[in-house]
């Protein structure tokens, strides 16, 4: 191996260097580490050429968790790092930049949880893994997008559910099952929550061909209007088979999915759906972090038991633990995650 280069001091001192000599010092540092790096679908398209793994949180956590890397360093944000560490207590866990939180898993505090659930003893709660691991800790059982459904219809019809902390998500999920008993906290994902149907009337005239996909954090009226409902997992799955799609997610997973099909007509739903907070993590600071093996990301032993003892029973119901299928791993092999969540 190169002999290996001196860290600098400062992030500063990295983004004065250009994104080939970046990437070098990030490639040469990971081998040192015995590092994995993840990118989830939403980051830059170049933290994204630099990443072992690219897809959702959860999936990502889970493909970490299965390496014997010894560091994982997660280009996200930090609930994100969390379930990573969760999943793989005994690896480090870094990210290039702490501040990279998420908006809607900061709608809720745990102490707020805990409030809500004293008036409601008698309800389960639901916590989408957009949320920190100490509410995943004070929860029954975890969802994703893709199994949010399925995730509430295991629980007995006439118990009343705490769902937290997507708004959205609740009432996707409350018109879906038919209940009348779900207690939605009142977050929101900006990105999501700000598409519009004005823009979609203006990309559905620009491209009459293009069938309409929509993420179910958006609100209901453009999930009325789509003609998939679908997480970012199942955009990619979409993407595979269709020629033209309109799509209404983090403008990140649509420039990724055109990089992979450039002879298609991928549009995103709204030039502006960006996550401002994912973008946070850049080249330089990625470098900066593997050398430095900075920022660390720890959980108090008992908030991670109990976001673990969530995720579980949210895996085991939907199989996450088993193996795969020769079907799931045959698209696994072709670039599709058939068991993946949302932006989560
Ligand atoms: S896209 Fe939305 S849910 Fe995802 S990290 Fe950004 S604010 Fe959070």
């Amino acid at each position: 191996m190169p002999a290996a280069l001196e860290p600098l001091p400062t992030t500063l001192d990295y983004a004065a260097l250009d994104a080939e000599a970046l990437k070098e010092r990030i490639l040469r540092r990971k081998a040192e580490l015995n590092a994995v790096i993840l990118g989830h679908n939403y980051q830059r398209i170049e933290i994204q050429e630099v990443s072992d793994y690219l897809g959702d949180s959860l999936g990502l956590s889970q493909e970490a968790a299965a390496t014997d890397a010894d560091v994982i360093v997660f280009c996200g944000v930090h609930f994100m790092a969390e379930t990573a560490k969760v999943l793989s207590p005994e690896k480090t866990v870094l990210m290039p930049d702490l501040r990279a939180g998420c908006p809607m898993a900061d709608f809720v505090t745990g102490e707020a949880l805990r409030r809500l659930k004293e008036q409601h003893p008698d309800a389960a709660v639901v916590a989408y893994v957009n949320s920190t691991a100490e509410v995943k800790a004070l929860s029954d059982i975890c969802c994703t997008s893709s199994n949010a459904v399925e995730v509430v219809e295991s629980i007995p019809r006439d118990r009343p559910i705490i769902f937290v902390p997507d708004r959205n998500l609740a009432r996707y999920v409350e018109e879906r099952t038919g209940r009348d008993n779900i207690i939605a906290w009142d977050g929101y994902c900006y990105v999501h929550d700000d598409l519009v149907l004005d823009e979609l009337a203006r990309a559905r005239a620009a491209h009459p061909e293009a069938r309409v996909v929509v993420h179910p954090e958006a609100r209901k009226d453009l999930l009325d209007e789509a003609d998939f409902v679908t997480s970012t997992s199942g955009m990619v799955r979409l993407a595979e088979e269709h020629d033209a799609l309109i799509i209404g997610t983090e403008r990140g997973l649509v420039d990724r999915l055109k990089q992979r099909f450039p002879h298609k007509t991928l549009i995103p739903l709204s030039g502006a759906a960006i996550c401002g907070n994912m973008k946070m993590n850049t080249l330089a600071k990625l470098a900066w972090c593997l050398d430095h093996e900075e920022h660390r990301v720890e959980l108090d032993e008992e908030v991670r038991a109990g976001a673990e003892r969530a995720l579980r029973a949210m895996l085991e119901l939907s199989g996450g633990w088993r193996s795969a299928t020769e079907e799931e791993e045959a698209l696994e092999l072709a670039g599709v995650r058939p068991r993946g969540c949302g932006c989560a």
